[in-house]
C-alpha cells in the first residue's frame, strides 16, 4: 500500500512515523512544500497527548525526550517545547523509521498523487480540505483575539507564574527551553479588545510589528510586563528579536475527516482537520495522528477493511473536535468574565491617579 502525507509539520511526521513503525512494509511518503519548517514559537504539550503510541524504542525515546523538557503541572503534566525542537526530533524519527520525506515539494492537486491513502496534514489552510472535503459545510467561530509578543532572552529565564495581572489584564506566558545558541524563547500573549485588535490586524506572522508599532494602550500593558520580567529574572532581550503579531482565536472544523473517491481514500489530521485556540491544537493533532496511524495500520490488507477501520477514525475525530470546541468556548467565556472583573478592580485606581496610566520607563 502507498500512503502519501501532504504536509511535513509535526502532525504529518508523527502520523507517518507511527504508520511506518506499525507497518514497515508500507510505502510512506511525506510531501512538504518548504525546505525548512516555518513556525517559530514555544508550544505546550500535555504528556497525555503523547499516549497510545507503539511499543517501539525509537518513538518512545523521542517522547521521553519531550516529557523531560521543562515539565510542569502535577495532575495534568505538560512540557514547554520550541517548534524547532519538536520538528527536528520528529523529522529525525521519521527518517530513522524509513519514511521518505520530500522537501520543497508543494502539492497543487492532491488527487494526482499515486497513492492508496492520501492524508491531509497540511495545516489550517489545507489544500486537501479545500479540494476533497466540502468547505461550505465547515464550521468556524471567532472566540477571542490576542496580540503575541515573542522575543529571545540571552541565557536563562522563567515563568512569572500568574496569568491575571491587575496592571496588565489577561496574559498567557510561555517560556521554552534554552536553544543551541543559549537563548530562551519567550512568548507573551495579551488578550485584547476588538478595537485594539483592529488596529493591529496587519501585524501578521509574515509581517510582524516591532514593539514601537504597538498602539499606546497596548504598549503600556506590554512594557509593564516586560519591565516586570526584566526586574524579576534580570532578563536581557536579544536585540531585534522582538516580534509582535495579532492572532484571532477561532475554532473551525471540517464536516468530515475521511472520504473515499474511487480507489483512493482521503483523510484529514492536525490543523487541517480542526483547530481550537488556547494552545490545544497540536495536542489534538498528535492524539488524532496516533488514532489515524493505528486505524490505517489495522485496515491495510484490503479496501473494505480500511474503510471500516477509518469509519472509527472519523467518529473519534468528530467526538474530539466537538468536545474541544465546547471546552474552548467555555474558556473564552471565563476569560471574558475575568477581563471584566480586572477592569472593574482597576477602574477606581485609574480614575483617582491619572499618572498611573502613563507608559512606564523601561528598566533596560
Ligand atoms: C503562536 C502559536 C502558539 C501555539 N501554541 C500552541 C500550544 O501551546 N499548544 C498546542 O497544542 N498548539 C499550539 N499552537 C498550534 C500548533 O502550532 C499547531 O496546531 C500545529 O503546528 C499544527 O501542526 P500541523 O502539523 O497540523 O500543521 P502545520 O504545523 O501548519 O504544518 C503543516 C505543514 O504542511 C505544509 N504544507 C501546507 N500545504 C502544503 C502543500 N500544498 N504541499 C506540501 N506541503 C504543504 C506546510 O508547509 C507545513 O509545514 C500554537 C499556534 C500558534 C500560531
Amino acid at each position: 500500500m502507498k500512503i502519501a502525507i501532504i504536509g511535513g509539520g509535526p502532525v504529518g511526521l508523527w502520523t507517518a512515523s507511527q504508520i511506518k513503525i506499525r507497518r514497515p512494509e508500507a510505502d510512506v511518503t511525506v510531501y512538504e512544500k518548504h525546505p525548512l519548517y516555518q513556525r517559530v514559537h514555544p508550544l505546550v504539550l500535555s504528556h497525555s497527548s503523547l499516549s497510545g503510541i507503539p511499543e517501539d524504542k525509537r518513538i518512545q525515546a523521542v517522547v521521553q525526550g519531550f516529557k523531560a523538557l521543562k515539565p510542569r503541572g502535577f495532575f495534568w503534566k505538560s512540557s514547554t517545547i520550541s517548534t524547532k525542537k519538536i520538528e527536528s526530533d520528529l523529522e529525525a524519527l521519521a527518517t530513522n523509521v524509513g519514511v521518505k520525506i520530500l522537501k520543497s515539494h508543494p502539492i497543487d492537486d492532491c488527487s494526482s498523487l499515486d497513492a492508496d491513502v492520501i492524508i491531509g496534514a497540511d495545516g489550517s489552510h489545507s489544500l486537501v480540505r479545500k479540494q476533497i472535503f466540502d468547505e461550505t459545510k465547515a464550521t468556524r467561530k471567532q472566540l477571542h483575539r490576542i496580540v503575541e509578543v515573542k522575543y529571545l532572552v540571552s541565557g536563562h529565564t522563567d515563568l512569572i507564574g500568574k496569568t491575571i495581572d491587575p496592571a496588565s489584564s489577561f496574559i498567557d506566558e510561555r517560556v521554552a527551553a534554552q536553544d543551541d545558541e543559549g537563548n530562551t524563547p519567550v512568548s507573551l500573549r495579551f488578550f485584547v479588545t476588538k478595537k485594539e485588535y483592529e488596529v493591529m490586524q496587519n501585524a501578521t506572522f509574515r509581517n510582524p510589528y516591532t514593539l514601537e508599532q504597538l498602539p499606546p494602550s497596548l504598549q503600556k500593558k506590554v512594557f509593564q510586563r516586560l519591565d516586570h520580567r526584566a526586574k524579576k529574572f534580570h532578563e536581557t532581550r536579544v536585540l531585534g528579536s522582538e516580534k509582535v503579531t495579532a492572532i484571532p482565536l477561532e475554532t473551525y472544523s471540517s464536516n468530515s475527516f475521511v472520504k473515499r473517491i474511487a480507489d483512493k481514500i482521503y483523510c484529514l489530521v492536525g490543523d487541517a482537520a480542526f483547530g481550537v485556540p488556547f494552545f490545544r491544537s497540536l495536542n489534538n493533532g498528535l492524539l488524532c495522528g496516533t488514532e489515524l496511524a493505528s486505524r490505517i495500520s489495522y485496515g491495510l490488507e484490503s479496501a473494505e477493511k480500511l474503510d471500516a477501520s477509518l469509519y472509527y477514525y472519523n467518529l473519534y475525530t468528530h467526538a474530539r473536535s466537538k468536545w474541544e470546541i465546547l471546552a474552548a468556548t467555555i474558556k473564552g467565556l471565563f476569560i471574558q468574565i475575568a477581563e471584566w472583573f480586572v477592569y472593574l478592580i482597576k477602574l477606581p485606581f485609574e480614575l483617582l491617579s491619572p499618572q498611573s496610566i502613563q507608559r512606564p520607563v523601561l528598566a533596560y
